[in-house]
């Protein structure tokens, strides 16, 4: 069948397994956020890619295994500057994938996923393991940890790159194969970062990244006997659903879900930081982190004060075409998302709720060809009770709800109201009172006075169905290697 000539133009990804680019049968389309059109054709890849990419990280696991830390190091340290090298390009593609920013591709998410693979080279070399010794028995124990061999590796939308390496940077460092799905709405930087991995010297094998669907290119992978660890992020629902098709395999899980991230602010909190920090908490990436804030509860005393305050702030933050360096937030990642964050606004309102700035209110500016693109103005709601599925559900969109409270009681039991757990914020000059608090709030992460501030060598992950497992610089590395306990009798 001969091709028009829009197919003709349009960017085709390929699978890459066992070191080498390989064709699909079948494709997706994957639209431009900020137009509506497709753009991209990506890998409609099943099992028997993921069977193929399984078969090459096996065959590499042996060689790449047994080399020392320091020589895998040298290989993530290539990859590292060869991202900072081609970071301008990276950020445009993954700003015309995603919709973010190219202000937030440029500064956030490519010059992270060079650091991912600087971090992980870097700290995979100083760990140590544990030994204890039994004079009275004649025996010394110690441990030692081993790679476990093909890691199944799959990263959602929001922030594509920046994820992606999050896993493969510690998984490689740590001496397995991986074979990776990326997200299938937001593919093209792992493809471009395909030939970068050629250039590094990463030999074939080690790395395979297959492109497709969840249901199938994601469950090949995460039901392949031969896959025995699974790095996870992504929703609370897909995450049940590979929980339970890996179960049979009694598989090492590392999941990383979605949130309905509180922020707790007292009358003494400094409003001035507070609210240009919340206001970016809220709507930062479209709101598309699983980290943003989207339940504010304000004290009492203060909180005419900071809702004005607040609202004025948010209608500041510019929506607009991701390439203009002055919009802080660019389109949603698709139709469908656009449609469910609204459905939410509309919720909202018919329960009673107050829409103070945003989503019906406010007109965008945005020029001819992106009239069609899935943008929407950041939303601040007031009104909504606790239990509203606006309170309890995630709508990891650019829409943040903000409450009064009367006492510290009051606001943790609330702010721990849901089923989530992955951050909070905690807003006081009150030393005593910000550490009770974050000590009693159920979250994985606790930030007091900021947001956002990351340590990678400490633990991310998330509590309650907000997830299972820790990632980071020492839990990475635990999660990416067994563990061996060995005991010598002189
Ligand atoms: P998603 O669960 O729909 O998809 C995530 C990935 O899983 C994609 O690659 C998708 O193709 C794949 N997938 C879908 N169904 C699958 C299946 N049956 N088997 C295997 N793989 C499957 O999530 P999303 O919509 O891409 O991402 C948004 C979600 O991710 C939000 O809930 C957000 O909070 C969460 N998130 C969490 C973190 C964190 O670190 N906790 C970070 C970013 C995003």
């Amino acid at each position: 069948m001969s091709k028009t000539s829009e197919e003709h133009s349009l960017l085709v990804l390929k699978n890459y397994i066992g070191g080498k680019s390989v064709s699909c049968r079948s494709y997706i389309d994957s639209y431009d956020p900020s137009t509506g059109e497709v753009y991209c054709k990506v890998p409609d890849s099943g099992k028997e890619e993921v069977d193929a990419a399984v078969a090459a990280a096996k065959e590499a696991f042996p060689e790449w295994s047994a080399r020392s830390p320091e020589q895998r190091a040298k290989i993530l340290h290539k990859l590292a500057d060869l991202i900072e090298a081609n970071l301008e390009e990276f950020a445009q593609a993954e700003s015309k994938d995603q919709g973010k920013t190219i202000t937030a591709a440029r500064t956030v998410d490519i010059p992270r996923a060079a650091y991912n693979f600087r971090f992980f080279s870097t700290s995979m070399l100083h760990h140590t393991t544990d030994c204890s010794p039994m004079d009275h028995m004649g025996c010394l124990n110690y441990t030692v940890r081993c790679p476990v061999g093909v890691a199944g590796l799959i990263s959602p939308w929001n922030l594509p790159l920046y994820l992606l390496t999050w896993k493969i940077a510690p998984a490689i460092a740590a001496g397995n194969t991986v074979v990776a799905k990326p997200s299938e709405m937001t593919s093209v930087t792992a493809w471009m970062l395909c030939k970068l991995i050629q250039q590094a010297g990463v030999p074939p094998g080690v790395i395979n990244i297959v492109f497709g669907s969840g249901p199938r290119a994601g469950d090949a992978l995460v039901s392949h006997p031969e896959v025995p660890l699974i790095s996870f992020t992504g929703s609370t629902a897909t995450a049940q659903r590979i929980t339970e098709r890996s179960a049979p395999y009694c598989k090492k899980l590392s999941l990383e879900l979605g949130g309905k991230n509180p922020a707790i602010i007292f009358a003494d909190a400094d409003l001035d930081q507070c609210i240009e920090t919340t206001v970016r908490s809220s709507f930062l990436n479209q709101g598309e982190i699983c980290l943003c804030t989207s339940r504010i509860y304000v004290e009492r005393s203060i909180y005419s004060e900071f809702l004005e305050r607040f609202v004025a702030a948010a209608k500041k933050w510019k929506t607009g075409v991701p390439s203009d360096p002055s919009s802080k937030n660019g389109a949603l990642i698709s139709k469908e998302h656009l449609e469910k964050v609204r459905s939410y606004i509309a919720l909202a309102k018919s329960e009673g709720g107050i829409i103070h700035c945003g989503e019906g209110l406010d007109q965008l500016d945005l020029p001819e060809r992106n009239k069609s693109g899935y943008f929407m103005p950041t939303t601040v709601i007031t009104g909504i009770s606790d239990s509203s599925r606006v309170m309890q559900e995630e709508i990891f969109g650019p829409v943040t709800c903000i409450s009064p409270f009367d006492t510290e009681d009051e606001a943790v039991a609330r702010g721990n109201g849901v089923r989530y757990g992955l951050s909070a914020t905690v807003w006081s000059k009150d030393v005593g009172k910000v550490h009770r608090v974050a000590q009693r709030l159920q979250a994985g992460l606790v930030w007091t006075n900021c947001w956002l501030v990351r340590d990678l060598n400490l633990p991310f992950g998330g509590m309650k169905n907000s997830g299972v497992g820790r990632e980071g610089g020492k839990d990475s590395y635990h999660f990416f290697t067994e563990v061996k306990s060995i005991t010598i009798k002189h």
